[in-house]
């Protein structure tokens, strides 16, 4: 008898977007014609750069002749693009990454599930609490935790985020072997400083721990002062694994491309207490179970790096900063604490009551769609997460009925 993945049964069985969905469909039926603009799913709304479309109409011409036609890439990518992400993004930072230590994917989010499968089945989990629901969720899959109990796993040291700590959480008291960092965050919109990842790297090193650094977001940091990348702190070499994305950089979510950087110098051990580099780990995992980013959308990523992509991507980025400003004042005037919204393209928005009743509120006064933070974790509650994807238009009209709204 074919058993199932009983962990499978463990997860939380309605899925947050699902919930939303069910409300906003529940809303339409019961008021046709009242019109709805969604500022809850973090999906970008403005096209592809100029760049990245001209790189990609050259690139299905090339496959259209023998001469020139690619079939199977290279099992980490294309080197043109490694190199130029090992260039742009790290060696003008004073990061030493090199291009062999990059692996070229289809998006972040199957990076973020794929990885923990490289560790040991009962490795200790550490995982922000509010989070990006994919880390959690891939571990009760491989069974790394037990059963969910008022919202939260057992077995999974919870990193609470909350308003005390700038939803920037310290490195705990006890240990961990994996831990999930994400900055700029999503949900909270919050940047760690160099001095806070300095931290979390010394807790890695101490515990002989791996740090899981996703920086989807990465291109929305304007303040001087934030690392980028968390190789730009001493140390990150020997214990993170960083994951980043074209999907927000550069409009690529329908497109898909992100990479995950590995370095050689980065391991983990055996029962023994034998070190094993991740890089061969990662790399035979990968070239088993994937088969790479097809040639156009690798040359339509590696376009964001000439100097005419570089400035397409950094407005496109401008652009969304605009409507995290516009949001994030607005709400501010109403007298809600805000996060994030400077440096991230989401606004965390402390509205000081149950948040799916914020949520409501909107939806039914306003016509507007937020998610509310309690569906990212039990420290979401008393939240709800705006996001800044949208166009001018929507974003005013939007922020001008919720004023009216809560009048
Ligand atoms: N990581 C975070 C924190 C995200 O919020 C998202 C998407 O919303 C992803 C990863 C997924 O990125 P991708 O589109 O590359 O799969």
């Amino acid at each position: 008898m074919i058993r199932i993945n009983e962990h499978y049964t463990k997860l939380k069985a309605s899925y947050l977007f699902a919930d939303i969905a069910r409300r906003v469909a529940a809303f339409q039926q019961a008021n046709p014609g009242r019109s709805l603009i969604r500022l809850g799913i973090g999906d970008v709304t403005e096209p592809l750069p100029p760049v990245c479309i001209a790189a990609l109409h050259a690139a299905t011409d090339e496959m259209a002749k023998r001469e020139t036609f690619k079939g199977y890439g290279p099992d980490q990518g294309y080197a043109f693009l490694r190199e130029a992400i090992a260039r742009h993004d790290y060696q003008t930072r004073g990061c030493k990454i090199e291009p062999d230590e990059i692996f070229v994917s289809d998006g972040a989010k199957c990076d973020c599930g794929n990885i923990q499968e490289i560790f040991a089945p009962d490795a200790r989990i550490a995982i922000p609490d509010p989070v990006y629901p994919v880390y959690l969720d891939t571990n009760v899959m491989a069974g790394r935790t037990g059963h969910e109990r008022d919202g939260r796993y057992e077995g999974i040291l919870y990193l609470d985020s909350t308003p005390a700590n700038g939803y920037v959480p310290a490195p705990p008291a006890q240990p961990a072997d994996l831990i999930y960092l994400c900055f700029p965050n999503n949900p909270t919109g919050a940047v760690a400083t160099r001095a806070q990842l300095t931290a979390w790297i010394e807790y890695a090193k101490r515990h002989r721990a791996v740090i899981l650094f996703d920086s989807a977001y990465e291109t929305f940091i304007r303040d001087p002062q934030l690392p980028h990348s968390i190789y730009e702190i001493d140390g990150a070499r020997e214990v993170a694994i960083e994951i980043r994305s074209f999907s927000k950089t550069a409009g690529f979510t329908g497109t898909r491309c992100a990479y995950t950087i590995v370095p050689k110098t980065l391991v983990a051990y055996d029962a023994a207490g034998t070190a094993h580099p991740l890089h061969g780990l990662w790399y035979r995992r990968q070239s088993t179970k994937f088969n790479g980013v097809s040639y156009p959308v690798q040359r339509a990523a590696a376009a964001i790096y000439t100097e005419e992509g570089k400035k397409q991507t950094r407005a496109l980025a401008d652009f969304y900063l605009g409507n995290a400003k516009l949001i994030r004042d607005a709400l501010t005037r109403l007298g809600f604490p805000c996060a994030g919204g400077d440096n991230a393209p989401y606004i965390w928005v402390n509205v000081g009551r149950d948040s799916w009743q914020f949520f409501d509120l909107l939806l039914t006064k306003a016509g507007v769609v937020v998610t509310p933070g309690a569906g990212f974790g039990r420290c979401g509650e008393g939240h709800v997460r705006i996001s800044a994807f949208n166009s001018r238009e929507n974003v005013t009209t939007a922020l001008e009925r919720i004023a009216a709204a809560l009048k």
